[in-house]
């Protein structure tokens, strides 16, 4: 045979045996592009400015979670009726931050667990949450799902008794606070970015990131102006989308499991 026909019929083998090699490999799967979860928590109210909250989280369809102090609930008829407006407002996730908020006494309130379990089932009795959140007043404290983490760990012992209850404890991934040398709260643009840089990285769980704020923070109009800017960017270049924490994951339902009550607590 002519050497060109053999050299033909040896590449054309060749070729057409990576020909159908490469048709019996599966198609390459197109992995979506996973998206940030975002969930903005107002701690300590409700307070002056509050009010602005629950109208924005209506009129943007924003969902918030607000841990209320019940004894700022019960303080009068002002935070009285926002906490009534909370309560309507389906954008608005109700819970619990203890009642007393450690009456600003960290330490002694942390050293005696019972009291902080029984400060918390106060406050639950008093709010009627339609969840078993918890964040612990003045501590960085996370129990969701066996997993767990604290900033100090004077506040080990109430959390892991809250747990054997039912209840479930959020802490927080960033803080949106005030810049002492620009004398303003942080813009929308610097929010932004450290979502951007931590979503994957300096999270309890990849790609959720629960921010804190405060109620005081809602009179200042700089503040205001760069929650609404934060949002409007976020949804309008799909950076992330915004959530409230009974779809964080692992986070179970309030009647999953049922919180037990311990009156020996
Ligand atoms: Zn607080």
């Amino acid at each position: 045979m002519d050497i060109k026909w053999l050299i033909f019929l040896f590449t054309g083998a060749a070729f057409s045996r990576a020909a159908n090699d490469l048709y019996s490999m599966p198609a390459p799967v197109m992995q979506p592009v996973q998206q940030i979860s975002i969930y903005l928590t107002f701690d300590d109210g409700p307070m002056m400015g509050s009010g602005f909250l629950d109208s924005l989280t209506a009129t943007d369809s924003i969902p918030v979670d607000v841990f209320l102090i019940g004894a700022q609930v019960s303080r009068d008829e002002k935070a009285k009726k926002i906490f009534g407006q909370y309560q309507k407002n389906p954008f608005v996730e109700i819970a619990n931050h203890s009642y007393s908020h450690a009456s600003g006494h960290y330490r002694m309130f942390y050293s005696h667990p019972e009291k902080v379990v029984g400060d918390i089932l106060l406050n639950r009795t008093f709010l009627a949450p339609e969840n078993n959140l918890v964040r612990l007043p003045g501590r960085n404290t996370w129990r969701i799902a066996n997993r767990k983490r604290t900033d100090l760990t004077d506040a080990d012992p109430s959390a892991d008794s809250l747990v054997k209850l039912g209840f479930q404890l959020v802490g927080w991934d960033m803080e949106w606070r005030f810049d002492s040398t620009l004398q303003q709260y942080f813009s929308a643009e610097k929010m932004i970015a450290y979502v951007r840089n931590s979503a994957w990285n300096n999270v309890f769980e990849k790609g959720h990131v629960v921010i804190l704020c405060h109620d005081w923070m809602l009179p200042d109009p700089y503040f205001r102006e760069q929650l609404i800017l934060f949002v409007k960017t976020v949804r309008a270049k799909g950076i992330a989308g915004f959530l409230h924490l009974n779809k964080y994951p692992g986070i179970k339902s309030c009647v999953d499991p049922p919180l037990v009550t311990d009156n020996r607590l």
